[in-house]
């Protein structure tokens, strides 16, 4: 049987205008194996066009091309590979190396892409390269090669799975007479070896080398020569394993193909890197900010007490939009002198009535109620020793939730004796030896400015990193400065103490039920959170569009590269690479270019957050921006999706390219 048999092999090509063009028209040979066959003709009279239908580049044609007796036309995708891979060894007149890589890793593409191992791999090709004389050259790549030497690799490729026919497209039409003979003498040497070798040339000389001249004009056969049969001396065959290739083998083909790029990708990756940092950035630096501003807002730490207002600060603000939204100008003034006098302890809104009171002594576990008075002034009440002043923000009364470990000197004020507390910050401010001192209080009562002297027997420091200036008295004591100037002082805090510190929560959820509210720095620091969340939200959004012209640098960075490419995509596909090997080695490059942009995005926000941190730490003694290991991971993942996304186009671009168009393009 012969190896190869045409029957009747015609192939039309489709005009630009219409119509067809015949390039083929009805061609029928037999080859058989151990035979040179010249191919000659002039140019255009479809001898590239029969190699290209033979190797199965081409599918696109009418009548019947049988390999070992089997038609390619019935051929499964899956026999179709393998007969690229192992049937067919292409040898093309410009080389058609693929120039980024080594002599060795170009004779071993075919078996990249049959899945050999890098051991087995790389031992079949330097046998082949030493067999065509380039061992020394093994490491070097292709632009340093001579036309000759570069033909010679070529073959040593065409060699690799050592398939039983060598299809060569002029492979001496770039050379010089001299290294023609050589090259000649190598495929002889081939066909004699018991291959069988089909050779498109120009030359006389060249065919007269052959064991038979096939002369084809116009897509026609028009003579059959046969000539001296070669010298046969068979070798022994290489046992080839045929398997497809694995995504590991893709990604590290696709790491070589991006090493040759180097520059190029790594300006990219960084490109795709600082979106990817805005938005970790921004992440982090929201969590950095919240978590800042709810330490800075701690509430008393005893574990028992909750601490419960009235109404809370949010529901006023609602009561206000509604009246703005209402247009309302007289309620909307009411509302703000509302907001006002909550905030300053004197709105009656903010004032618990006997039958509240009651309602929460009626939450379950509740071992006490505490009733407290606490008013926010700015600048109105102040203390002074000596010359020096310090105005105190917060005016309140003491209560049950302030923990032992909280007071720092001296003990809580006793009732009666005008004795009060104050927090560590204004007592530095004061004096340094403040307990036991008697300090001028002036006080904002109603609308009197009230003045006493007071005894300091307490300095106490909350935690958290931050506090506000805190004058603090006994309830009763406040209770009979108010009585005296001509008013009552009413509760606008309540402290339930606990019977036991598990049930401080629920108790905080009963009284929030009822309709009251959590501490102020509570209300403050959820209102913050809310705030920040947006502000992170919003920055987010900004640099999520950063990512967005990330993502279309990547795709025109591989489109890119697929147009440079094309004749190295068109090689893969004559050595059998399927269009998936070909979608899995762009894919992988998408994503190394996504890994290193999320890598080099993750190391420049921590750097910055290094920087950042590092200055206000030393402004204000924060932390503002917290890298969580999650934050990065998700910096990863994002720029890893999104280069694939971006990936997706390109990847299945390069996959369709067509060989035969692709291996013309110069
Ligand atoms: P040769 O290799 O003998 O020089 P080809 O096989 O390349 O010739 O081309 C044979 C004929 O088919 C030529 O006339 C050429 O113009 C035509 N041809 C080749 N490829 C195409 C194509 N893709 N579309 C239209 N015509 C083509
Ligand atoms: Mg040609």
């Amino acid at each position: 049987m012969p190896v190869l048999e045409l029957k009747d092999v015609k192939k039309y090509y489709k005009m630009p205008g219409g119509g067809q063009y015949e390039a083929l028209r009805g061609v029928s040979a037999k080859f058989d194996a151990g035979e040179m066959v010249a191919i000659v003709g002039e140019s255009g009279s479809g001898k590239s066009t029969l190699m290209n239908t033979i190797g199965g580049l081409d599918s696109d044609f009418e009548g019947a091309i049988l390999y070992e007796g089997k038609n390619l036309r019935d051929f499964s995708q899956k026999e179709m590979v393998n007969y690229h891979k192992k049937s067919i060894g292409f040898i093309f007149q410009n080389f058609n190396l693929i120039p980024h890589l080594d002599l060795i890793d170009n004779v071993s593409i075919a078996m990249t892409l049959s899945n050999a191992e890098v051991k087995v791999r790389r031992q079949r090709a330097m046998e082949l390269l030493e067999q065509v004389g380039l061992k020394e050259h093994m490491y070097k790549k292709p632009d340093q090669l001579s036309g000759g030497q570069k033909q010679r690799v070529a073959i040593a490729r065409a060699l690799a799975n050592d398939p039983d026919v060598i299809i060569a497209d002029e492979p001496t039409g770039a050379l010089d007479a001299e290294t023609t003979d050589v090259i000649l003498n190598m495929i002889r040497d081939i066909a004699a070896s018991g291959k069988l070798v089909l050779m498109v040339t120009h030359s006389d000389k060249v065919a007269s080398h052959c064991s038979r001249v096939l002369r084809i004009d116009r897509g026609q056969i028009v003579s059959d020569q046969e000539q001296k049969p070669l010298d046969h001396h068979p070798q022994a065959r290489t046992e080839v394993k045929i398997q497809q290739m694995s995504w590991f083998k893709a990604v590290a083909l696709a790491f070589k193909n991006m090493k040759a790029k180097m520059s190029r990708n790594v300006l990219v990756a960084t490109g795709m890197g600082i979106g990817i940092m805005s938005v970790i950035l921004m992440l982090s630096l929201g969590k950095g900010v919240t978590s800042y501003v709810s330490g800075q807002m701690t509430t008393y730490s005893n574990p028992l007490v909750a601490e419960i207002q009235k109404t809370s600060s949010q529901k006023m603000r609602q009561q206000g939009m509604q009246a703005q939204q209402t247009g309302n100008s007289a309620a909307l003034a009411k509302q703000q002198q509302k907001n006002m006098a909550s905030l300053s302890g004197t709105s009656s809104a903010s004032a618990f009535s006997k039958k509240d009171l009651k309602k929460l002594q009626k939450i379950a576990h509740v071992k006490k109620l505490q009733k407290g008075y606490s008013a926010i002034s700015l600048g109105s009440n102040q203390l002074k020793l000596g010359k020096k002043t310090a105005s105190m923000i917060y005016l309140k009364t003491v209560n049950d939730g302030i923990a032992k470990s909280e007071i720092k000197k001296g003990r809580l004020p006793k009732a009666g004796k005008n004795e009060v507390m104050i927090d560590s910050g204004s007592a530095d401010n004061l004096s340094k030896k403040i307990l036991g001192k008697k300090v001028k209080a002036s006080l904002q009562i109603g609308t009197k400015t009230v003045t006493k002297t007071v005894k300091v027997v307490g300095v106490y420091e909350a935690s958290g990193s931050g506090q506000v200036s805190t004058l603090l008295l006994p309830y009763s004591d406040l209770a009979k400065i108010f009585k005296d100037n001509g008013l009552t002082l009413k509760p606008n805090v309540v402290y339930l103490t606990a019977t036991d510190k598990q049930y401080t929560s629920s108790i905080k959820q009963a009284a929030k039920d009822k309709g009251f509210a959590g501490s102020m720095q509570e209300q403050m620091t959820e209102m913050f959170d809310s705030i920040l969340n947006v502000l992170t939200y919003v920055l987010t959004a900004i640099a999520a569009v950063s990512l967005l012209v990330s993502a279309i640098m990547i795709l025109v960075v591989l489109n890119i590269s697929v147009v440079e490419r094309t004749q190295e995509i068109g090689v893969m596909k004559a050595l059998g690479a399927r269009r998936k090997d070909i979608r899995r080695i762009f894919s992988s490059e998408a994503f190394l270019l996504g890994l290193a942009s999320g890598i080099i995005g993750v190391a420049l926000t921590w750097l910055l957050s290094l920087g950042i941190n590092h200055v206000t730490q030393s402004a204000f003694k924060a932390t503002v921006v917290s890298l969580t290991p999650q934050y990065a991971l998700t910096g990863l993942v994002i720029s890893i999706v999104i280069s694939m996304i971006a990936g997706i186009l390109p990847a299945n671009h390069a996959s369709k390219l067509d060989p035969v168009e692709a291996l013309r393009k110069e």
